[in-house]
């Protein structure tokens, strides 16, 4: 189970059924958004000298805390980028 999924369980988010991850409506839309937080704000601190690992790690600090808006903003402040330092999409798709 990722870190993230972990995360959203412990925020009721989503629930375990037998050994399955049940996301719920708001579950997915949150998973989503906090992701795309997570990734934006991962490229931030990356582009601003900090490691991947680092920056991943400082982020899981608030990523869920920060609204998908702002996150937008600051993706198009730094050219909308596709990916995230990690090489994985700064959008997920439905
Ligand atoms: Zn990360």
């Amino acid at each position: 189970m990722s870190d993230l999924l972990k995360r959203l369980l412990d925020k009721g988010l989503i629930t375990k059924k037998g050994g399955m991850v049940i996301l719920s409506r708001d579950g997915e839309e949150a998973y989503r958004d906090i992701t795309l937080v997570h990734r934006a704000m991962e490229t931030l601190l990356f582009r601003a000298g900090l490691s991947k690992e680092e920056a991943c790690r400082e982020v899981k600090e608030f990523d869920y805390l920060m609204s998908r808006e702002t996150a937008e903003r600051i993706l198009h402040l730094m050219g909308d980028p596709d990916t995230c330092p990690h090489g994985q999409p700064v959008v997920v798709k439905e």
